[in-house]
């Protein structure tokens, strides 16, 4: 069975909609996401418009700010601390990755815990991994494959779940949600040995590691549920781009042998999307 992550983010987008319209008759105020793209990173750009316009047709007022790759540190810190103080930005949103002499660490720490809607926040990030506490927001991406899993209803108690990859966004995030669900949870990066081995022991594969259709059909335990994070491009003399996208995962070999598995695209990326609309609403509705 195939997830498809598209009808669910368009489900979750259509609740969002109808609270904001709730929330608009009522006199209260709209929901606003800043977006700050700095340079023109081209898939950056794209992220961003598809950001905004998730926004508009949600009813989310979207404060867009596009800097040249010139910008300074002072600049880009001045532009967050001012929309840290302004009240109708609830959700702050700086696309990564930044020009290489911006300095990400402090922009990231800059932003005010309350309106960092991405999740990247040092102290968010630690209130997720702490017993008994409660992060403000959680990163989208993994909180977006959470809510695939609970779309399959896939019993996450006690259930081996593996996480291939370890970064910042996606796949610690992920192994600390899991591990809030009770999953026994192996986190493997590129020292892990032997990897297929590894990953045969899941019953819930996540793969998020950016390496074009690495996850074989044979590293998938039979009946695993398998959610594919990577988007790669891969060139592609057929489309117009030059390229298409394909996940970390062998999708056809793998969903031969997975009870579930989440296709590229139009898995992961669709619920990305819907969970940053979630984080800025919860924000608006914090802020009141
Ligand atoms: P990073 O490059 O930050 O992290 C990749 C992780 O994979 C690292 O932990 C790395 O290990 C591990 N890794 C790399 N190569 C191997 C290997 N050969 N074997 C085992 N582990 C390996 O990537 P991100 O987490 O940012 O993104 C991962 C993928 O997810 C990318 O394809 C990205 O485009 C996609 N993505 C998709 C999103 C969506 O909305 N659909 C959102 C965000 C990301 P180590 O730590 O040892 O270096």
């Amino acid at each position: 069975m195939y997830i498809d992550g598209k009808a669910l983010a368009t489900q979750v987008r259509d609740e969002i909609k109808q609270t904001i319209d709730k929330r608009i008759a009522e006199g209260k105020a709209r929901p606003g996401l800043a977006t700050v793209l700095i340079g023109e990173n081209p898939a950056s750009q794209t992220y961003v418009s598809a950001k905004r316009k998730a926004c508009a047709e949600v009813g989310i007022e979207s404060f867009a700010h596009e800097l040249p790759a010139s910008t300074s540190q002072a600049e880009v810190e001045a532009l967050v601390r001012q929309l840290n103080e302004n009240p109708t930005v609830h959700g702050i949103l700086v696309q990564l990755p930044l020009p290489d002499h911006l300095n990400e660490k402090a922009i990231l720490d800059l932003i005010s815990i309350e309106k960092d809607v991405d999740g990247f926040h040092p102290l968010n990030m630690g209130l997720l991994a702490m017993k008994g506490r409660k992060p403000h927001f959680v990163a989208c991406t993994p909180q977006g494959v959470m809510e695939m899993l609970k779309s399959t209803n896939t019993p996450l108690e006690g259930a081996r779940a593996v996480v291939l990859g370890r970064s910042n966004i996606v796949g610690i995030p992920m192994a600390l949600l899991l591990i809030n669900a009770n999953a026994t949870v192996t986190v493997a990066h590129s020292r892990t040995k032997n990897l297929p081995e590894v990953c045969r022991e899941a019953d819930v594969l996540i793969a998020a590691v950016g390496r074009a259709q690495m996850v074989k059909g044979d590293w998938v335990k039979p009946g695993a549920v398998v959610i594919d994070v990577g988007t790669n491009r891969v060139d592609d003399a057929s489309k117009k781009s030059g390229f298409r996208l394909v996940g970390d995962v062998d999708t056809e070999a793998a969903a031969q042998v997975a009870s579930a598995i989440s296709p590229v695209p139009g898995g992961v990326g669709p619920m990305t999307i819907a969970m940053l609309l979630k984080n800025t609403l919860k924000a608006a509705e914090a802020s009141e």
